[in-house]
């Protein structure tokens, strides 16, 4: 039996518990999908210094990032517009994440496209939604490319599009390419496999923001390729010190 069959049975016979507080229902209760989404701290996903507050809250995040001059904080330069995430990596959201990851649970999904769609800005229109490639092996171990149903999910709420624009490097076949080709290859994590538009506006997705390498790695090689308005967002990123 197929890992997603599987899984889809899973869903449909077990009901969910809410990852956060374990009411029956759903993968996230409204309250707790609340607690995660009410948190108002901006910070530099570099050096996780808050830029600035919002609310009362201190102790949680909603979202990451800021605005404009392509700058996280004074200090820290940013290859992107603006950026996102949902929350720190902890606690329900860390739960859901990984149940969707791991355990293909697709009400996890769902959720996550959705808590998604709600830190990003209303009047957002005409997005490109790009998955961060997921690697090929784990792809096929898990069964499911989960970054890009979450894009896929996403793109449907808003009536966007996705583009795989990125590719993995090492994942690219490199046959019949020249040495200079090659070398950048090599030189760089990913790739852009597909034609950008310089006046397109491109939503960079993925699920944790560790060190945030991965994400700048990529917004620097579409910056490369041609296009100028890129943003970021991800569903969870560490706690400063983590
Ligand atoms: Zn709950
Ligand atoms: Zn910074």
């Amino acid at each position: 039996m197929k890992n997603t069959t599987k899984w889809d049975l899973v869903d449909l016979i077990c009901p969910h518990t809410c990852r956060g507080c374990g009411e029956l229902g759903a993968v996230l209760c409204e309250r707790c999908k609340k607690y995660i989404l009410d948190e108002h701290v901006e910070i530099c996903p570099i050096c996780k210094k808050i830029v600035a507050e919002t609310k009362e809250s201190v102790q949680k995040v909603r979202m990451v990032n800021l605005e404009g001059e392509n700058k996280f904080c004074e200090g820290c330069d940013s290859p992107f517009e603006m950026c996102w995430v949902v929350g720190w990596r902890e606690g329900a959201l860390a739960k859901v994440i990984k149940d969707f990851k791991y355990q293909s649970v697709r009400a996890a999904g769902g959720v996550l496209a959705e808590l998604v769609d709600m830190v990003l800005p209303r009047d957002f229109s005409d997005m490109t939604v790009v998955p961060l490639p997921t690697i090929g092996r784990h792809v096929r171990e898990r069964g499911l490319d989960h970054t890009k149903i979450l894009a896929r999910k996403l793109a449907k709420m808003r009536n966007w599009r996705v583009d795989m624009a990125l590719a993995r490097a090492t994942d690219t076949v490199q046959v019949g390419t020249n040495a200079v080709k090659r070398k950048s290859q090599a030189d760089s994590t990913y790739d852009v496999v597909k034609k950008l538009d310089p006046e397109g506006r491109y939503l960079l997705i993925d699920d944790i923001w560790t060190t945030g390498a991965t994400m700048q790695a990529a917004a620097k090689r579409m910056r490369e390729a041609g296009a100028k308005k890129i943003y970021g967002v991800v569903l969870a990123i560490g706690r400063p010190g983590e």
